[in-house]
Parts: structure tokens; sequence; C-alpha cells
């Protein structure tokens, strides 16, 4: 949807929301649902430039897209001004405690999981800087997991979480790629994407990554590994 065809009441809706996030600066806002993942990136986009019909300014907005329960949700918030806002980490490592995936009691355990740092109800942000070590006994042993609050109000469980991790382990090389980079967790070099697929199982990822490289005599980006990946399996995004 382009902003020429906004229908008014969803102008009033923005407007809004710009005047909302306008009033607690460096926030976190919710925009919007959208029923495809390209409709919510064109406005997160536009958004991100400046160029948005009611978020005018380049550099004065910041806005992501993320799943939500109703399809793909933008969140912006407004970041005009000298004063740095915290940087938003796409992940977030935390220690869980899971008790095994048998019936049986198999004993207490802890577990640490990265997911993602988007509450996976309506995409807003989990409470990354809320995080806190939470000690408990069982049995006189001693564990320690990790807590937080998320903004929005949905609240965690562990076992939801630790799902979610196993889920994201299982995201295409490319995803898994792709994300890690974004978040800064592989390098620029695709030998270092290799490494991170083999370290993930996938290993004929990384066979055919490594392979590219040495068909480049050494040259590929972590990027171009990822276009590689993309178009081996077709879903070019
Ligand atoms: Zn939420």
């Amino acid at each position: 949807m382009s902003p020429t065809n906004l229908t008014a009441a969803r102008r009033q809706a923005f407007a809004a929301v710009a005047t909302a996030a306008r009033e607690q600066r460096g926030t976190w806002v919710r925009l919007d649902a959208y029923p495809t993942v390209r409709g919510a990136r064109t406005t997160a986009g536009r958004i991100n430039n400046g160029t948005a019909a009611e978020f005018k300014g380049a550099g004065h907005w910041e806005a992501y897209t993320a799943a939500c329960e109703d399809g793909e949700s933008v969140w912006l918030r407004y970041i005009a001004g000298d004063q740095a806002v915290p940087r938003l980490p796409k992940r977030m490592t935390v220690r869980v405690r899971h008790d095994g995936d048998g019936h049986g009691y198999e004993g207490v355990g802890v577990l640490t999981v990265t997911i993602s740092s988007r509450c996976p109800r309506c995409g807003g942000p989990r409470g990354v800087d809320t995080i806190r070590a939470f000690r408990f006994v069982h049995d006189g042993d001693h564990f320690v997991v990790d807590r937080w609050t998320n903004s929005c109000g949905h609240g965690d469980v562990y076992e939801a979480v630790v799902a979610e991790a196993r889920q994201e382990d299982r995201e295409s090389p490319a995803d898994l790629v792709q994300a890690a980079y974004a978040a800064q967790e592989v390098g620029p070099h695709a030998s270092q994407a290799a490494n991170l697929l083999a370290r993930h199982g996938h290993l004929d990822a990384a066979a055919l990554v490594r392979g590219e490289v040495k068909n480049n005599r050494g040259h590929l980006s972590t990027l171009q590994a990822v276009e590689f990946l993309r178009e081996l399996t077709g879903g070019g995004r």
C-alpha cells in the first residue's frame, strides 16, 4: 500500500501513532500489522528513509518489522535529537529452565538459548534490558536462570521459549546466516558463514559455501553466500 492510497482512517491512525511516538522519544510503538512481509517492509523502509507521509524527516524515525499473531507488524520509534537511543539487538541469549522432553521426570535442567528479541505475539521488543539472573534451589542443587519483563505485557513461558529457539535452529541456512550477519554475530567473509552453518548442523550448506569460496578463489562475502544459498533453494526474497 502506497502512502497516496492510504484511507483517511488509516492516515488518522498513523498520525496518532506519530504523535504518541514523538511524546515518548526512544520508545517503540506499534504502527500496524500487515498481511504480508512485503507490505510491512515497504512501510518500514519508508519510515526509516524519512519519506512516509506521517513520519517525515531523514534520521528522525526508526522502524522494524516482525512476525506477530496477525501477520507482520511494524514498530517504530522517534529518535530525532542529539541524545543517542539504545540499540535494540535482534536476538537475545538467556538461560531458561528445561526439565527434559520425556514424559517421565528427568530432573531440573537449565538451557542457554538464543531467541529473537521480538515478542512472538505482537512483534514488540522483548525486555532485553530487564534480563536478571534468578537463582533457585532444587533438591539441594543450585540453579540460575534468567527472567525478563516485556513492555508489551505479553509474558514469555520457558517451554515456549525453548520451542522457539529450536524452531530458529531449523530455519533455512540462508536465513540463519543473514540474521547472524545483521546481528553482527558472523564476519563479512563467506568462510565465516560456512563455519557458522557447520556449528548449527547445516553441514551440507557449509560444504556448498566452502566450495563456492574456492570457485571464487577466496573472494566471497557473507552476503554473497546468502544469495548463493537462496539461489540454490530457489527462494528469492
Ligand atoms: Zn507482545
